[in-house]
Protein backbone atom coordinates (compact mmCIF):
# COMPACT_ATOMS: atom_id res chain seq x y z
CA UNK A 1 0.00 0.00 0.00
CA UNK A 2 1.66 3.05 -1.27
CA UNK A 3 0.97 6.44 0.02
CA UNK A 4 -0.05 8.14 -3.20
CA UNK A 5 -0.35 11.36 -4.90
CA UNK A 6 -2.68 12.20 -7.72
CA UNK A 7 -1.59 15.15 -9.53
CA UNK A 8 -4.60 16.32 -11.78
CA UNK A 9 -4.60 17.66 -15.00
CA UNK A 10 -7.52 17.84 -17.86
CA UNK A 11 -8.65 14.25 -15.77
CA UNK A 12 -11.06 16.49 -13.51
CA UNK A 13 -13.30 13.85 -12.27
CA UNK A 14 -14.17 10.61 -10.62
CA UNK A 15 -15.84 8.29 -13.28
CA UNK A 16 -13.24 6.29 -15.66
CA UNK A 17 -10.94 7.19 -14.08
CA UNK A 18 -7.37 5.10 -14.23
CA UNK A 19 -5.57 5.99 -10.78
CA UNK A 20 -8.57 6.24 -8.67
CA UNK A 21 -9.68 3.47 -9.53
CA UNK A 22 -6.21 1.66 -9.09
CA UNK A 23 -5.76 3.39 -5.79
CA UNK A 24 -9.55 2.18 -4.81
CA UNK A 25 -8.52 -1.73 -5.17
CA UNK A 26 -5.73 -1.42 -3.77
CA UNK A 27 -6.48 0.46 -0.84
CA UNK A 28 -3.25 2.93 -1.28
CA UNK A 29 -3.64 6.41 0.77
CA UNK A 30 -4.97 8.70 -1.51
CA UNK A 31 -4.69 12.42 -2.08
CA UNK A 32 -5.20 14.65 -4.92
CA UNK A 33 -3.34 18.02 -6.05
CA UNK A 34 -4.14 20.65 -8.89
CA UNK A 35 -1.62 23.09 -9.68
CA UNK A 36 -3.35 26.83 -11.41
CA UNK A 37 0.33 26.86 -13.22
CA UNK A 38 1.33 30.79 -13.02
CA UNK A 39 2.68 30.07 -16.91
CA UNK A 40 -1.27 29.74 -17.66
CA UNK A 41 -2.33 33.10 -16.39
CA UNK A 42 0.25 35.13 -17.81
CA UNK A 43 -0.40 38.23 -20.83
CA UNK A 44 0.59 37.59 -24.34
CA UNK A 45 2.85 39.15 -26.00
CA UNK A 46 0.36 39.80 -28.22
CA UNK A 47 -2.01 41.93 -25.59
CA UNK A 48 -4.53 39.14 -24.26
CA UNK A 49 -4.73 36.76 -21.23
CA UNK A 50 -3.48 33.42 -21.98
CA UNK A 51 -6.29 31.74 -20.30
CA UNK A 52 -9.69 34.53 -20.15
CA UNK A 53 -12.15 34.64 -17.54
CA UNK A 54 -14.60 32.55 -19.02
CA UNK A 55 -12.19 29.46 -19.25
CA UNK A 56 -10.85 30.37 -16.15
CA UNK A 57 -14.06 29.91 -14.39
CA UNK A 58 -15.15 26.80 -15.72
CA UNK A 59 -11.88 25.37 -14.97
CA UNK A 60 -12.03 26.48 -11.10
CA UNK A 61 -15.85 25.44 -10.49
CA UNK A 62 -14.47 21.70 -12.20
CA UNK A 63 -11.99 21.67 -9.95
CA UNK A 64 -14.04 22.76 -6.94
CA UNK A 65 -16.52 20.07 -7.90
CA UNK A 66 -13.27 17.63 -8.11
CA UNK A 67 -12.78 18.53 -4.43
CA UNK A 68 -16.39 18.14 -3.49
CA UNK A 69 -16.35 14.58 -4.93
CA UNK A 70 -13.21 13.29 -3.45
CA UNK A 71 -14.04 14.53 -0.19
CA UNK A 72 -17.32 12.36 -0.15
CA UNK A 73 -15.26 9.52 -0.75
CA UNK A 74 -13.20 10.34 2.17
CA UNK A 75 -10.01 11.94 0.49
CA UNK A 76 -9.34 15.66 -1.02
CA UNK A 77 -7.88 17.49 -3.28
CA UNK A 78 -5.20 20.12 -2.73
CA UNK A 79 -5.81 23.64 -4.96
CA UNK A 80 -2.65 25.96 -5.44
CA UNK A 81 -1.79 28.42 -7.30
CA UNK A 82 1.84 27.65 -8.26
CA UNK A 83 4.12 25.31 -10.65
CA UNK A 84 3.10 21.17 -10.51
CA UNK A 85 6.96 20.73 -10.14
CA UNK A 86 7.31 22.82 -7.25
CA UNK A 87 3.96 22.23 -5.96
CA UNK A 88 3.77 18.22 -5.87
CA UNK A 89 7.89 17.63 -4.74
CA UNK A 90 6.72 19.73 -1.68
CA UNK A 91 3.60 18.43 -0.85
CA UNK A 92 5.41 14.94 -1.10
CA UNK A 93 8.27 16.03 0.94
CA UNK A 94 5.57 17.00 3.82
CA UNK A 95 3.26 14.19 3.80
CA UNK A 96 5.95 11.77 3.18
CA UNK A 97 4.39 10.42 -0.46
CA UNK A 98 5.58 7.00 -1.97
CA UNK A 99 3.85 7.45 -5.42
CA UNK A 100 2.96 10.61 -7.80
CA UNK A 101 0.49 9.49 -10.55
CA UNK A 102 -0.75 11.58 -13.37
CA UNK A 103 -2.01 11.60 -16.65
CA UNK A 104 0.08 11.92 -19.63
CA UNK A 105 -0.05 14.74 -21.93
CA UNK A 106 1.06 15.31 -25.76
CA UNK A 107 1.69 19.06 -26.46
CA UNK A 108 5.51 20.51 -25.85
CA UNK A 109 4.44 22.70 -22.91
CA UNK A 110 2.81 20.17 -21.21
CA UNK A 111 5.67 17.94 -21.77
CA UNK A 112 8.17 20.05 -20.30
CA UNK A 113 6.03 19.99 -17.26
CA UNK A 114 6.12 16.54 -16.88
CA UNK A 115 9.82 16.41 -17.62
CA UNK A 116 10.67 18.99 -14.32
CA UNK A 117 8.08 17.40 -12.34
CA UNK A 118 10.11 13.86 -13.15
CA UNK A 119 13.78 15.16 -12.31
CA UNK A 120 13.00 17.02 -9.63
CA UNK A 121 10.95 13.74 -7.68
CA UNK A 122 14.02 11.57 -8.80
CA UNK A 123 16.30 13.72 -6.50
CA UNK A 124 13.25 13.16 -3.30
CA UNK A 125 13.32 8.98 -4.94
CA UNK A 126 9.84 9.75 -5.17
CA UNK A 127 8.64 6.59 -7.92
CA UNK A 128 6.04 7.86 -10.46
CA UNK A 129 3.65 6.23 -12.72
CA UNK A 130 1.40 7.80 -15.86
CA UNK A 131 -1.76 7.11 -17.22
CA UNK A 132 -3.93 7.70 -19.77
CA UNK A 133 -7.44 8.86 -19.89
CA UNK A 134 -8.11 11.26 -22.37
CA UNK A 135 -8.82 9.49 -25.67
CA UNK A 136 -11.80 7.18 -26.74
CA UNK A 137 -9.05 4.72 -27.68
CA UNK A 138 -6.23 3.29 -25.95
CA UNK A 139 -3.03 4.41 -27.26
CA UNK A 140 -1.56 0.66 -26.75
CA UNK A 141 -4.90 -0.32 -28.97
CA UNK A 142 -3.99 1.04 -32.17
CA UNK A 143 -3.20 -0.58 -34.84
CA UNK A 144 0.06 0.77 -35.76
CA UNK A 145 2.69 3.15 -34.21
CA UNK A 146 2.32 6.51 -34.06
CA UNK A 147 4.93 7.57 -36.24
CA UNK A 148 2.77 5.12 -38.69
CA UNK A 149 -0.71 7.09 -38.36
CA UNK A 150 -1.84 8.03 -41.34
CA UNK A 151 -2.29 12.21 -42.61
CA UNK A 152 -5.38 11.53 -43.66
CA UNK A 153 -8.28 11.05 -41.34
CA UNK A 154 -10.00 8.79 -43.43
CA UNK A 155 -7.50 6.61 -43.52
CA UNK A 156 -7.00 6.49 -39.59
CA UNK A 157 -10.79 6.48 -39.45
CA UNK A 158 -11.64 3.45 -41.56
CA UNK A 159 -8.42 1.15 -39.76
CA UNK A 160 -9.30 1.87 -36.09
CA UNK A 161 -13.47 1.33 -36.67
CA UNK A 162 -12.04 -2.10 -38.14
CA UNK A 163 -9.37 -3.01 -35.78
CA UNK A 164 -9.74 -0.86 -32.59
CA UNK A 165 -12.16 -1.86 -29.56
CA UNK A 166 -13.27 0.44 -27.29
CA UNK A 167 -12.28 -0.56 -23.69
CA UNK A 168 -15.13 -0.44 -20.90
CA UNK A 169 -14.85 2.50 -19.04
CA UNK A 170 -14.05 2.34 -15.17
CA UNK A 171 -16.78 2.49 -12.53
CA UNK A 172 -15.92 5.43 -10.14
CA UNK A 173 -15.06 4.60 -6.61
CA UNK A 174 -17.17 4.34 -4.05
CA UNK A 175 -14.46 4.61 -0.94
CA UNK A 176 -10.82 5.99 -1.07
CA UNK A 177 -8.40 5.50 1.80
CA UNK A 178 -7.64 9.08 2.89
CA UNK A 179 -3.82 11.06 3.55
CA UNK A 180 -4.86 13.59 6.66
CA UNK A 181 -3.07 16.76 6.32
CA UNK A 182 -3.58 20.02 7.79
CA UNK A 183 -1.86 21.86 4.45
CA UNK A 184 -3.40 25.34 3.82
CA UNK A 185 -3.33 27.25 0.85
CA UNK A 186 -4.52 30.58 0.38
CA UNK A 187 -7.92 29.89 -2.00
CA UNK A 188 -7.22 30.32 -5.73
CA UNK A 189 -9.74 32.56 -7.21
CA UNK A 190 -10.40 34.52 -10.44
CA UNK A 191 -8.61 37.80 -8.56
CA UNK A 192 -5.39 35.35 -7.73
CA UNK A 193 -5.56 34.75 -11.25
CA UNK A 194 -5.55 37.89 -12.46
CA UNK A 195 -8.77 37.68 -14.04
CA UNK A 196 -12.14 39.41 -14.16
CA UNK A 197 -15.76 37.75 -13.22
CA UNK A 198 -16.88 36.56 -16.90
CA UNK A 199 -20.02 38.39 -17.82
CA UNK A 200 -22.06 35.84 -19.64
CA UNK A 201 -24.18 37.95 -22.29
CA UNK A 202 -28.25 37.45 -22.00
CA UNK A 203 -28.26 36.54 -25.36
CA UNK A 204 -26.16 32.72 -24.43
CA UNK A 205 -27.91 29.87 -25.82
CA UNK A 206 -26.00 27.87 -23.06
CA UNK A 207 -24.90 28.70 -19.10
CA UNK A 208 -22.09 26.17 -19.08
CA UNK A 209 -20.83 25.24 -15.49
CA UNK A 210 -18.24 23.29 -14.91
CA UNK A 211 -17.54 19.62 -13.31
CA UNK A 212 -18.67 15.76 -13.84
CA UNK A 213 -22.36 16.32 -12.66
CA UNK A 214 -22.85 19.16 -14.75
CA UNK A 215 -21.04 17.25 -17.92
CA UNK A 216 -23.77 14.09 -16.95
CA UNK A 217 -26.54 16.21 -16.99
CA UNK A 218 -25.88 17.42 -20.38
CA UNK A 219 -25.41 14.17 -21.25
CA UNK A 220 -28.82 13.40 -19.99
CA UNK A 221 -30.57 15.78 -21.82
CA UNK A 222 -28.95 15.37 -25.05
CA UNK A 223 -29.42 11.80 -25.19
CA UNK A 224 -32.14 10.81 -22.48
CA UNK A 225 -34.34 13.71 -22.24
CA UNK A 226 -35.10 15.03 -25.08
CA UNK A 227 -33.02 12.83 -28.29
CA UNK A 228 -31.29 15.42 -29.98
CA UNK A 229 -28.48 12.85 -30.46
CA UNK A 230 -30.85 10.95 -32.83
CA UNK A 231 -30.63 14.30 -35.39
CA UNK A 232 -27.20 15.14 -34.47
CA UNK A 233 -25.87 14.77 -38.03
CA UNK A 234 -28.64 16.57 -39.83
CA UNK A 235 -28.34 19.55 -37.02
CA UNK A 236 -24.42 19.58 -36.08
CA UNK A 237 -24.10 22.67 -38.74
CA UNK A 238 -26.41 24.80 -37.36
CA UNK A 239 -25.07 27.99 -35.13
CA UNK A 240 -28.06 28.55 -32.93
CA UNK A 241 -29.67 27.22 -29.97
CA UNK A 242 -28.44 24.83 -27.46
CA UNK A 243 -29.78 21.72 -29.06
CA UNK A 244 -27.89 21.69 -32.35
CA UNK A 245 -24.81 19.53 -31.12
CA UNK A 246 -23.79 17.81 -28.25
CA UNK A 247 -22.16 20.67 -26.78
CA UNK A 248 -19.74 17.92 -24.46
CA UNK A 249 -16.61 19.64 -25.50
CA UNK A 250 -15.99 21.76 -22.21
CA UNK A 251 -16.67 18.98 -20.06
CA UNK A 252 -14.24 16.65 -22.47
CA UNK A 253 -11.37 19.44 -22.61
CA UNK A 254 -10.94 18.93 -18.71
CA UNK A 255 -11.73 15.59 -18.57
CA UNK A 256 -14.77 16.32 -16.73
CA UNK A 257 -16.04 13.31 -18.28
CA UNK A 258 -14.33 10.46 -20.76
CA UNK A 259 -14.71 9.74 -24.29
CA UNK A 260 -15.26 6.64 -23.63
CA UNK A 261 -18.42 6.87 -21.37
CA UNK A 262 -19.71 8.91 -24.14
CA UNK A 263 -19.45 5.83 -26.47
CA UNK A 264 -20.68 3.51 -24.06
CA UNK A 265 -23.52 5.82 -23.45
CA UNK A 266 -24.20 5.79 -27.37
CA UNK A 267 -24.37 2.31 -27.66
CA UNK A 268 -26.81 2.23 -24.93
CA UNK A 269 -29.16 4.81 -26.73
CA UNK A 270 -28.71 3.01 -29.70
CA UNK A 271 -29.72 -0.24 -28.25
CA UNK A 272 -32.50 1.04 -25.80
CA UNK A 273 -33.79 4.42 -28.51
CA UNK A 274 -32.51 4.41 -31.79
CA UNK A 275 -29.12 3.46 -34.41
CA UNK A 276 -29.12 5.84 -37.16
CA UNK A 277 -26.28 7.88 -39.24
CA UNK A 278 -26.76 10.74 -36.00
CA UNK A 279 -25.65 8.35 -33.45
CA UNK A 280 -22.57 7.02 -35.87
CA UNK A 281 -21.70 10.17 -36.40
CA UNK A 282 -21.12 11.64 -32.77
CA UNK A 283 -18.41 9.00 -32.14
CA UNK A 284 -17.24 9.67 -35.43
CA UNK A 285 -16.45 13.43 -34.04
CA UNK A 286 -15.34 11.94 -30.97
CA UNK A 287 -12.56 9.78 -33.41
CA UNK A 288 -11.45 13.53 -34.78
CA UNK A 289 -11.02 14.54 -31.17
CA UNK A 290 -8.55 11.46 -31.01
CA UNK A 291 -6.97 11.94 -34.37
CA UNK A 292 -5.67 15.11 -33.60
CA UNK A 293 -4.30 14.07 -30.31
CA UNK A 294 -2.07 11.08 -32.23
CA UNK A 295 -0.99 13.94 -34.84
CA UNK A 296 0.03 16.22 -31.78
CA UNK A 297 1.99 12.98 -30.65
CA UNK A 298 3.65 12.16 -33.88
CA UNK A 299 4.15 15.83 -34.84
CA UNK A 300 5.08 16.94 -31.60
CA UNK A 301 6.33 21.16 -31.63
CA UNK A 302 5.69 21.18 -35.51
CA UNK A 303 1.97 21.90 -35.11
CA UNK A 304 2.86 24.66 -32.88
CA UNK A 305 4.90 26.37 -36.01
CA UNK A 306 3.84 29.02 -38.29
CA UNK A 307 4.85 26.95 -41.13
CA UNK A 308 2.55 24.34 -39.82
CA UNK A 309 2.61 20.59 -40.53
CA UNK A 310 2.98 21.14 -44.35
CA UNK A 311 6.05 23.53 -43.54
CA UNK A 312 4.78 25.96 -45.55
CA UNK A 313 6.33 29.68 -45.47
CA UNK A 314 3.55 31.73 -46.61
CA UNK A 315 4.14 35.69 -45.50
CA UNK A 316 1.51 36.20 -43.26
CA UNK A 317 0.33 39.36 -42.09
CA UNK A 318 0.52 41.06 -39.04
CA UNK A 319 -1.91 43.77 -38.77
CA UNK A 320 -3.15 44.37 -35.31
CA UNK A 321 -5.54 47.24 -36.01
CA UNK A 322 -7.31 44.32 -38.28
CA UNK A 323 -7.31 41.37 -35.95
CA UNK A 324 -8.69 43.59 -33.45
CA UNK A 325 -11.55 44.21 -35.71
CA UNK A 326 -11.95 40.36 -36.33
CA UNK A 327 -11.76 39.34 -32.42
CA UNK A 328 -14.30 41.84 -31.54
CA UNK A 329 -16.54 41.42 -34.54
CA UNK A 330 -16.11 44.46 -35.86
CA UNK A 331 -15.34 43.45 -39.48
CA UNK A 332 -18.50 44.19 -41.29
CA UNK A 333 -19.63 41.14 -42.17
CA UNK A 334 -22.22 39.94 -40.44
CA UNK A 335 -21.75 36.21 -40.32
CA UNK A 336 -18.09 36.49 -38.94
CA UNK A 337 -19.39 39.19 -36.61
CA UNK A 338 -22.07 37.22 -34.76
CA UNK A 339 -19.69 34.69 -34.25
CA UNK A 340 -16.72 36.81 -32.97
CA UNK A 341 -19.36 38.43 -30.09
CA UNK A 342 -20.75 35.40 -29.29
CA UNK A 343 -17.53 33.93 -28.67
CA UNK A 344 -15.92 37.17 -27.05
CA UNK A 345 -19.82 37.26 -24.77
CA UNK A 346 -19.87 33.39 -23.89
CA UNK A 347 -16.47 31.54 -24.53
CA UNK A 348 -18.09 29.16 -26.97
CA UNK A 349 -19.16 29.33 -30.88
CA UNK A 350 -20.49 26.34 -33.05
CA UNK A 351 -17.94 24.07 -35.10
CA UNK A 352 -19.40 26.33 -38.08
CA UNK A 353 -18.77 29.18 -36.32
CA UNK A 354 -14.66 28.26 -35.92
CA UNK A 355 -14.50 27.62 -39.65
CA UNK A 356 -15.61 30.51 -41.24
CA UNK A 357 -14.05 33.24 -38.61
CA UNK A 358 -10.91 31.27 -38.93
CA UNK A 359 -11.29 30.96 -42.58
CA UNK A 360 -11.89 34.78 -42.84
CA UNK A 361 -8.81 35.52 -40.79
CA UNK A 362 -6.79 33.41 -42.48
CA UNK A 363 -7.56 33.03 -46.25
CA UNK A 364 -9.39 37.00 -46.49
CA UNK A 365 -7.20 38.69 -44.08
CA UNK A 366 -4.01 36.64 -44.44
CA UNK A 367 -3.09 37.43 -40.56
CA UNK A 368 -0.96 34.98 -39.02
CA UNK A 369 -2.75 31.68 -37.83
CA UNK A 370 -1.57 31.59 -34.46
CA UNK A 371 -3.15 35.01 -33.01
CA UNK A 372 -5.86 33.14 -34.01
CA UNK A 373 -5.40 29.94 -32.43
CA UNK A 374 -4.27 32.38 -29.13
CA UNK A 375 -6.90 33.78 -29.53
CA UNK A 376 -9.13 30.39 -29.11
CA UNK A 377 -7.13 29.77 -26.59
CA UNK A 378 -7.75 32.24 -24.41
CA UNK A 379 -11.53 32.26 -25.22
CA UNK A 380 -12.94 29.22 -25.78
CA UNK A 381 -13.78 27.57 -22.46
CA UNK A 382 -13.52 23.72 -24.65
CA UNK A 383 -9.73 24.99 -25.55
CA UNK A 384 -8.24 21.82 -25.85
CA UNK A 385 -4.66 21.86 -27.06
CA UNK A 386 -4.55 19.30 -29.41
CA UNK A 387 -7.54 20.18 -31.21
CA UNK A 388 -7.45 23.58 -31.52
CA UNK A 389 -4.12 23.81 -33.09
CA UNK A 390 -4.82 20.94 -35.21
CA UNK A 391 -8.16 22.64 -36.43
CA UNK A 392 -6.05 25.57 -37.04
CA UNK A 393 -3.77 23.99 -38.92
CA UNK A 394 -5.94 22.89 -41.25
CA UNK A 395 -7.89 25.83 -41.25
CA UNK A 396 -4.76 28.35 -42.18
CA UNK A 397 -4.28 25.78 -45.10
CA UNK A 398 -1.02 24.23 -43.41
CA UNK A 399 -2.14 21.06 -41.68
CA UNK A 400 -1.29 17.42 -42.40
CA UNK A 401 -4.02 17.10 -45.50
CA UNK A 402 -3.86 20.31 -47.15
CA UNK A 403 -5.11 20.15 -50.54
CA UNK A 404 -4.25 23.06 -52.56
CA UNK A 405 -5.46 26.92 -51.32
CA UNK A 406 -9.30 26.17 -49.88
CA UNK A 407 -11.14 28.36 -48.52
CA UNK A 408 -15.13 29.33 -47.47
CA UNK A 409 -16.93 31.59 -49.10
CA UNK A 410 -18.05 33.45 -46.33
CA UNK A 411 -21.07 34.95 -47.95
CA UNK A 412 -22.49 31.43 -49.62
CA UNK A 413 -22.08 30.18 -46.07
CA UNK A 414 -24.23 32.21 -44.31
CA UNK A 415 -26.69 32.08 -46.73
CA UNK A 416 -26.32 27.89 -46.55
CA UNK A 417 -26.35 27.98 -42.57
CA UNK A 418 -28.23 31.22 -41.65
CA UNK A 419 -30.79 31.32 -44.39
CA UNK A 420 -33.03 34.15 -42.71
CA UNK A 421 -30.49 35.97 -40.66
CA UNK A 422 -31.71 34.52 -37.41
CA UNK A 423 -28.39 33.96 -35.80
CA UNK A 424 -26.79 36.72 -37.06
CA UNK A 425 -30.31 39.17 -35.37
CA UNK A 426 -29.41 37.03 -32.23
CA UNK A 427 -26.35 38.30 -31.88
CA UNK A 428 -26.14 41.54 -33.68
CA UNK A 429 -29.07 43.91 -32.47
CA UNK A 430 -28.16 46.83 -34.86
CA UNK A 431 -29.18 44.67 -38.02
CA UNK A 432 -32.65 43.26 -36.03
CA UNK A 433 -35.17 45.55 -38.18
CA UNK A 434 -33.19 44.50 -41.70
CA UNK A 435 -34.98 42.37 -43.90
CA UNK A 436 -33.54 38.93 -44.46
CA UNK A 437 -32.66 39.38 -47.79
CA UNK A 438 -30.45 42.03 -46.64
CA UNK A 439 -28.90 41.23 -43.29
CA UNK A 440 -26.49 39.30 -44.71
CA UNK A 441 -25.07 41.91 -46.93
CA UNK A 442 -26.09 45.64 -45.10
CA UNK A 443 -23.18 47.03 -47.40
CA UNK A 444 -25.96 46.43 -50.49
CA UNK A 445 -28.78 48.45 -49.31
CA UNK A 446 -29.90 51.22 -51.46
CA UNK A 447 -29.84 54.59 -50.47
CA UNK A 448 -34.27 54.42 -49.56
CA UNK A 449 -33.68 51.25 -47.73
CA UNK A 450 -31.09 52.74 -45.60
CA UNK A 451 -33.36 55.49 -44.72
CA UNK A 452 -36.29 53.37 -44.57
CA UNK A 453 -34.65 51.35 -41.81
CA UNK A 454 -32.65 54.49 -40.18
CA UNK A 455 -29.82 52.59 -41.17
CA UNK A 456 -25.91 53.69 -41.49
CA UNK A 457 -22.99 52.16 -42.41
CA UNK A 458 -20.18 53.47 -40.14
CA UNK A 459 -22.49 54.53 -37.78
CA UNK A 460 -24.86 51.55 -36.74
CA UNK A 461 -22.89 48.76 -38.41
CA UNK A 462 -19.45 48.52 -39.62
CA UNK A 463 -17.97 48.77 -43.15
CA UNK A 464 -16.97 45.62 -44.64
CA UNK A 465 -13.10 45.87 -43.61
CA UNK A 466 -12.25 44.08 -47.21
CA UNK A 467 -13.47 42.97 -50.17
CA UNK A 468 -14.31 39.29 -50.18
CA UNK A 469 -13.24 38.05 -53.42
CA UNK A 470 -10.09 40.33 -53.90
CA UNK A 471 -8.80 39.45 -50.60
CA UNK A 472 -9.00 35.67 -51.33
CA UNK A 473 -6.94 36.47 -54.67
CA UNK A 474 -4.51 37.76 -52.84
CA UNK A 475 -3.96 35.31 -50.37
CA UNK A 476 -4.43 32.88 -52.59
CA UNK A 477 -1.01 34.55 -54.85
CA UNK A 478 1.14 34.27 -51.48
CA UNK A 479 0.04 30.73 -50.64
CA UNK A 480 1.26 29.76 -54.16
CA UNK A 481 4.35 31.56 -53.95
CA UNK A 482 5.12 29.70 -50.52
CA UNK A 483 4.24 26.29 -52.40
CA UNK A 484 6.38 27.21 -54.84
CA UNK A 485 9.26 28.33 -52.69
CA UNK A 486 8.70 24.83 -51.21
CA UNK A 487 9.10 23.23 -54.17
CA UNK A 488 12.34 24.86 -55.65
CA UNK A 489 13.90 23.75 -51.77
CA UNK A 490 13.00 20.29 -52.35
CA UNK A 491 14.63 20.19 -55.87
C1 LIG B 1 -10.41 26.64 -35.75
C2 LIG B 1 -11.02 25.59 -34.85
C3 LIG B 1 -10.60 25.49 -33.53
C4 LIG B 1 -11.16 24.51 -32.68
N1 LIG B 1 -10.73 24.45 -31.38
C5 LIG B 1 -11.23 23.47 -30.57
C6 LIG B 1 -10.80 23.36 -29.22
O1 LIG B 1 -9.95 24.11 -28.73
N2 LIG B 1 -11.36 22.38 -28.46
C7 LIG B 1 -12.29 21.51 -28.95
O2 LIG B 1 -12.77 20.64 -28.21
N3 LIG B 1 -12.67 21.58 -30.23
C8 LIG B 1 -12.19 22.53 -31.05
N4 LIG B 1 -12.63 22.61 -32.34
C9 LIG B 1 -13.48 21.52 -32.87
C10 LIG B 1 -15.00 21.73 -32.80
O3 LIG B 1 -15.35 22.97 -33.32
C11 LIG B 1 -15.55 21.61 -31.39
O4 LIG B 1 -15.09 20.42 -30.78
C12 LIG B 1 -17.08 21.55 -31.38
O5 LIG B 1 -17.61 22.66 -32.03
C13 LIG B 1 -17.57 21.50 -29.95
O6 LIG B 1 -18.98 21.52 -29.89
P1 LIG B 1 -19.78 20.22 -29.50
O7 LIG B 1 -19.23 19.63 -28.27
O8 LIG B 1 -21.21 20.59 -29.50
O9 LIG B 1 -19.44 19.27 -30.72
P2 LIG B 1 -20.21 18.06 -31.37
O10 LIG B 1 -20.48 18.43 -32.78
O11 LIG B 1 -21.37 17.66 -30.55
O12 LIG B 1 -19.13 16.90 -31.40
C14 LIG B 1 -18.93 15.99 -30.31
C15 LIG B 1 -17.50 16.04 -29.87
O13 LIG B 1 -16.64 15.61 -30.92
C16 LIG B 1 -15.41 16.34 -30.89
N5 LIG B 1 -15.24 17.13 -32.12
C17 LIG B 1 -16.21 17.56 -32.95
N6 LIG B 1 -15.65 18.21 -34.00
C18 LIG B 1 -14.32 18.18 -33.81
C19 LIG B 1 -13.21 18.67 -34.54
N7 LIG B 1 -13.32 19.34 -35.70
N8 LIG B 1 -11.97 18.49 -34.04
C20 LIG B 1 -11.79 17.82 -32.87
N9 LIG B 1 -12.81 17.31 -32.15
C21 LIG B 1 -14.05 17.50 -32.61
C22 LIG B 1 -15.52 17.29 -29.70
O14 LIG B 1 -14.90 16.69 -28.59
C23 LIG B 1 -17.02 17.42 -29.49
O15 LIG B 1 -17.39 17.74 -28.17
C24 LIG B 1 -12.12 23.60 -33.20
C25 LIG B 1 -12.53 23.73 -34.52
C26 LIG B 1 -12.01 24.72 -35.33
C27 LIG B 1 -12.48 24.82 -36.75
Amino acid sequence: MKRTLIWFRNDLRITDHEALHKASIQQNPTLGVYCFDPRNYTTLEIGFPKTGSFRAQFILESVTHLKQLLQTLGSDLIVVFGKPEEIVPSICAALTIELVTYQKEIAPEEVAIEDALESALLKQHIQTTTYWNSTLMHPEDLPFPIQKLSELFTDFRKKVERETAIRNSLPAPTKLVSINHNLEFEEVTLKMLGLEKPQLSPLAVLDFKGGEAEAQKRLNHYFWDTNHISQYKETRNRMLGESYSSKFSPWLALGCISARSIYHEVKKYEQERVQNDSTYWLVFELLWRDYFKWIAAKHKGQLFQLEGLQKLQIQWREDEHQFMQWRTGNTGYPIIDANMRELLQTGFISNRGRQLVASFLTKNLGINWLWGAQWFESQLIDYDVCSNYGNWNYAAGVGNDARGFRYFNILKQAHDYDANGMYVKHWLPELRLLPDGKVHQPYKMAVNEKLLYDFELGKNYSKPMIDLDLSVKEIEGLYNMALKDRRTKIS
